[in-house]
């Protein structure tokens, strides 16, 4: 029995060469493969396991395949979009988690978001980044 466990690990391994898995582009389809698959079972949803069979499909396909520089791409293009979303996603649970404590606001002058401690008062706030200065009631 342990043989066989070995053999076929190693037949796995063999069949994985020159292949890359799973990466954050095939991740993410086939979890909104999953999810799609079960929002179709909404009674006239239904057309959405074909949407979400597409996704699993193409994520096998990316996981599987063997032109490895066409994956990098279509995941470096993938890691870009999601850049600026996943960073405010971020930022705005940070926000929430520390609601009771530090106030957030972005600066006028760049954009850049600062942070203020709660319960202090007007304060005069200067940007690190552009040196602009502003009030704030925190
Ligand atoms: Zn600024």
């Amino acid at each position: 029995m342990k043989g066989f466990l070995e053999r076929l690990q190693w037949k796995l391994a063999g069949m994985m060469q020159g292949r890359r898995g799973a990466d954050t582009l095939s991740s993410f389809l086939m979890v909104v493969g999953i999810v799609l698959l079960l929002v179709s079972i909404v009674p006239g949803l239904d057309v959405l396991s074909w949407v979400a069979l597409i996704a699993l499909a193409y994520a096998l396909f990316r996981s599987y395949s063997k032109n490895v520089a066409a994956r990098d791409r279509e995941n470096a293009a993938f890691e870009r979009a999601v850049e600026k979303p996943r960073k405010q996603l971020s930022l705005a649970r940070k926000a929430w988690a520390n609601r009771k404590t530090t106030r957030y606001f972005t600066c006028k002058g760049c954009g850049q978001v600062l942070s203020v401690p709660r319960g202090k008062g007007t304060l005069r706030v200067v940007c690190p980044k552009c040196k602009t200065e502003s009030t704030m009631k925190s």
